[in-house]
Parts: C-alpha cells; sequence; structure tokens
C-alpha cells in the first residue's frame, strides 16, 4: 500500500478546521450574606441589571443592585437553605415571563406559574419583563374611547384607548369595583384585559377572579396576582410581568386594557426591598427612584402608531390614600404621571353615591378628544348642571328663602346626582348611558321625586329596549344623537312618563 502524504496531510487539516472547543463558561460567584430575602453575592462582574441569578436548589433571584465589589439581589422565592459560601451562577437572562394566547383566561403569578389549578402555562414565547417605552414617532394620539360601562365616567371622565387614567381613594372607597366593571364591559368589545393584583389578600382576589367568571369576563381577561403573603420581589415585579404580557398583545395590533390593583402596595414592597438592600432612605423612607419606578411603567401604556400595529395598551393604575390625603408623596408621583385621575371620596360612598366620584376632583386629559359625539351632546351640560349645583349645595344650607333659579338649579343637581348613581356589575352601554343622561339634563326627571329618578330610568331604560329599540340603533350606529332620533327620543320620554307618573300616583 503506498502512502499518499498529500491526502493525509488535507484530512488532517480540514479536521483541524473543524475542531471546535466545546466548553460551557458560566460565571460562578459565591454568597457573602443572606438573610430576609436579600443576599449579597460576590465574583459576578458582568452580572446584569434585573439578571436572574441562579442559588443551590434552582431558587431564583434577581440582581438589582449592581456595586463595584458584590452584587446584591432579591430571592424569588424559598432562602432558608441558602448559606454563606454557596456557589451563585449566572443565567444571561433578564426576569420574564410567559406571554401570548395561551394566557387568555389564566390565572397566573408573576413568573408565570399558574395559580388556577389548570396545568401548566402552554406559552412558547417569553418576554423580558422590563422594556423601554415606545417613543414618540410610535405613538398616535388617543382617538378611541375606551368604554368602562359607568354613566359617571364614560360621560364625564372619558377614557381613551392607550390612557393611563389613575384611581385613587381611600380603602374600601370602590377603587377595585371600577376597574373590575370596565372589565366586564370588555366583553364583546375585542379588547383583552389584564388585572394585576399586588398585595391584596388571597381571598379579595379569588371574590374578584370569581366575579369574572360570573359575568363572562374570564374569556378575554388574565390576571396576575401577588398577594399579600407572596415575598415582596414577587410583588415588586407583578405589575412588570403584567405590562410584558399586554406588549405582546399591543404589537400584535390589539387593544389591552390593564389594571394595577394597587401601586401603592407595589411601592411598599420596592421600599422594603431598598431598605434591605441598603439603599439610601428618601422622603417616607421610598428609595430616590421611586418616581421612575412608577413612570417606567406607566410610561408604558401607549397608544400605537399604524405603522406600527395600532395595538393600543391602556393601564388604570389604583392607589389607595391614606384619609383622603392626596398630596402624600406617592400619590402625587402617580397623579403627575397618569393623564387624569379619578378620586373617590368616603363621605360620598357613605351618604350611597356609589360610585363615590368627586366630579370636581377627577379629570381626564386626554379622553375627551375619543369621547363619541353623542356623548359629548349631552355630557357636556352635565358637568355644568352638576358644577352649579355643588357651587350653591355649600350655600344654600345657610340660606332659608332662597329664589326660583338657584331652586331649580339645586333641583336638577339632586336628581342628577341619584341619576349617576350604579350598581356593581351592570355596565350600560353607550346608548343607555346616553338615553338615560340625556332624561336628565333636558329636564325630564325634574318633577319627578328625587327617590324614583332610578326607578324611572330602570324603567323608562326596559321600555326603550323593547319599545323603541330604534332609538337605541340608531344612536350606536350614528355615534351622534341625530335630530330625528332627539324627536323620537322626546316623544317616547313624554309618552312613558305619563304612564309612570300615573302608575305611582305621581300626576
Ligand atoms: P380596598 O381598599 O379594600 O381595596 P376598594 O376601594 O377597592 O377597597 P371595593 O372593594 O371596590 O373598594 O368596594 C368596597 C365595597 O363597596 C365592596 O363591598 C363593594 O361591593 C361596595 N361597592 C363598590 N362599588 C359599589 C357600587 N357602585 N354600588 C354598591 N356597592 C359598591
Ligand atoms: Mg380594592
Amino acid at each position: 500500500m503506498k502512502l499518499r502524504p498529500e491526502e493525509i496531510g488535507s484530512i488532517i487539516r480540514q479536521q483541524i478546521e473543524k475542531y471546535e472547543v466545546q466548553v460551557e463558561v458560566t460565571e460562578v460567584g459565591s454568597v457573602i450574606y443572606i438573610g430576609d430575602g436579600v443576599a449579597r453575592v460576590y465574583g459576578l462582574d458582568d452580572c446584569m441589571y434585573a439578571e436572574l441569578l441562579e442559588f443551590p436548589g434552582g431558587t431564583l433571584g434577581m440582581a438589582l443592585n449592581l456595586e463595584e465589589d458584590n452584587i446584591g439581589c432579591v430571592i424569588l422565592g424559598p432562602y432558608k437553605h441558602i448559606k454563606e459560601g454557596d456557589v451563585v451562577k449566572r443565567t444571561g437572562r433578564i426576569a420574564s415571563v410567559p406571554v401570548g394566547d395561551a394566557l387568555i383566561g389564566r390565572v397566573i403569578n408573576p413568573v408565570g406559574m399558574p395559580l388556577d389549578g389548570k396545568g401548566p402555562v402552554k406559552a412558547d414565547k417569553f418576554r423580558p419583563i422590563e422594556k423601554i417605552a415606545p417613543g414618540v414617532i410610535y405613538r398616535k394620539p388617543v382617538d378611541t374611547p375606551l368604554q368602562t360601562g359607568i354613566k359617571a365616567v364614560d360621560g364625564m371622565i372619558p377614557i381613551g384607548r392607550g390612557q393611563r387614567e389613575l384611581i385613587l381613594g381611600d380603602r374600601q372607597t370602590g377603587k377595585t369595583a371600577i376597574a373590575v366593571d370596565a372589565i366586564i364591559n370588555q366583553k364583546g368589545q375585542n379588547c383583552i384585559c389584564i388585572y394585576v393584583a399586588v398585595g391584596q389578600k388571597s381571598s379579595t382576589v379569588a371574590n374578584v377572579i370569581e366575579k369574572f367568571r360570573e359575568h363572562g369576563a374570564m374569556d378575554h381577561t388574565i390576571v396576575v396576582s401577588a398577594t399579600a403573603i407572596d415575598p415582596a420581589p414577587l410583588l415588586y415585579i407583578a405589575p412588570f410581568a403584567g405590562a410584558a404580557i399586554g406588549e405582546e398583545f399591543m404589537d400584535q395590533g390589539k387593544d389591552v386594557l390593564i389594571v394595577y390593583d394597587d401601586l401603592s402596595k407595589q411601592a411598599a414592597a420596592y421600599r422594603e426591598l431598598a431598605l434591605l438592600l441598603r439603599r439610601p432612605p428618601g422622603r417616607e423612607a421610598y428609595p430616590g427612584d421611586i418616581f421612575n419606578l412608577h413612570s417606567r411603567l406607566l410610561e408604558r401604556a401607549a397608544k400605537m402608531h399604524p405603522d406600527y400595529g395600532g395595538g393600543s395598551l391602556t393601564a388604570l393604575p389604583v392607589i389607595e390614600t391614606q384619609q383622603g390625603d392626596v398630596s402624600a408623596y406617592i400619590p402625587t408621583n402617580v397623579i403627575s404621571i397618569t393623564d387624569g385621575q379619578i378620586y373617590l371620596e368616603p363621605d360620598l360612598f357613605y351618604a350611597g353615591i356609589r360610585p363615590a366620584i368627586n366630579v370636581g376632583l377627577s379629570v381626564s386629559r386626554v379622553g375627551g378628544k375619543a369621547q363619541r359625539k353623542a356623548m359629548r351632546q349631552v355630557a357636556g351640560q352635565l358637568r355644568l348642571d352638576l358644577a352649579q349645583y355643588r357651587e350653591l349645595a355649600a350655600f344654600a344650607q345657610f340660606g332659608s328663602d332662597l329664589d326660583k333659579a338657584t331652586l331649580a338649579r339645586l333641583n336638577r343637581g339632586e336628581r342628577l346626582v341619584e341619576l349617576l348613581k350604579q350598581d356593581q356589575y351592570v355596565p350600560m352601554p353607550m346608548e343607555e348611558q346616553v338615553v338615560s343622561i340625556f332624561t336628565g339634563v333636558r329636564g325630564y326627571l325634574d318633577d319627578l321625586p328625587t327617590d324614583k329618578v332610578r326607578d324611572f330610568e330602570n324603567e323608562f331604560l326596559k321600555y326603550v329596549r323593547t319599545q323603541q329599540a330604534g332609538v337605541l340603533d340608531a344612536i350606536r350606529k350614528d355615534l351622534e344623537v341625530k335630530p330625528e332620533t332627539e324627536a323620537k327620543l322626546k316623544s317616547a320620554i313624554e309618552e312613558f312618563k305619563k304612564g309612570f307618573k300615573m302608575q305611582y300616583g305621581l300626576a
């Protein structure tokens, strides 16, 4: 056999070229301090902010403090077994959540673990929980309404798709109720809803989910829950996780409504972490970047330009005030970040005015542009009448002999306040709201006793739905109250009112 050196040489050369060393390099560090759910790790010089770190036993941590010679991280799970000197591995992944259609109808925790006992979430895509909000080039002004189904909100504090509207008030004033009604009202409206529960009791969250199920809202809703007993890091990341889930749908061009209930508890969780990580405390012991925390979260709400999909993410953050103090640190921060607020007041709530919206202190800075013309036609007068009423009501407590015009205004105001009361879980479609407010602002309720206003409203709407459906259809289709519709509506009201008065012996 003859050796051919050139052939052997070429084979060896080929093998040398193909030879690649397959070594896995993982950076490892060691724990130098552990306690209270935070750890300090030495030796991970290239670690990224918010990167996940792996502790023994598979427990994950998230790096939050990148210091010169060590890393401060929070631990997302049980940490009793971790000791000083334990090995910590970098994962190279930023904290992320599963996203996509598989999540709809599910209840998960902020890292994507199922909480509804329906098995693992079958998502094939993950998204980092932190993302820089879309810039101004990618956005478009708010131009489509997001109907909450609540007369007082849609009429006077309209919300547009892509807007951020704060729901603010003391404890037990109906904050969650407004958010829940808004979600229920999105049924069949092509809007995916995300309810992020932060730091609430498990039973409260379970009740909300039960209500969603009862009203068929779970079919378009995702619940992300970190309850009061969960570790603080989970409470801190929950709203970001929710935002990431919402952005996935927004980037597909869909409309999304996200509720953060509530951000006061997220701020408290973040304060806890920051203090444990020994960051310097600032005002009310919150760390200096608490404003940044809320603004980078809420900035992610957007109405996208059609060139970039045209989707939207509407955010309804909730903040709990202490004894009505809207000028405390966190409320003022979030008020300044959002595009308006719905302020709920205990005094109104206990007086039976529910939803307990203080119309004077509530605004929507951009939603008015998105309001439907039909609503604008009746709502302008509503705001005006109520403002006049408030001004006079305080003053009229002292006087007894009031002139006729003042009495008429007081009279009107009382009836409008009554008309704006609305029960929970009965969101109203836009056209019915218009009809209902129309009866009030055009004075058809002025000669009815105040305690009959809600009966009148209920029965009249029933009458219109069955006997005068054309009126509702016309408003829904035209999006405005055309003169011929108005004429029909007026005669319907007059017709119905005669019967109503007879029935209750008011004629
Ligand atoms: P918390 O501070 O505990 O989170 P909250 O401000 O979210 O409270 P809710 O839980 O929404 O308040 O409501 C408090 C109570 O008021 C509940 O029992 C709820 O059923 C009732 N409530 C809220 N809105 C209305 C309404 N429009 N009509 C009647 N009852 C209402
Ligand atoms: Mg609540």
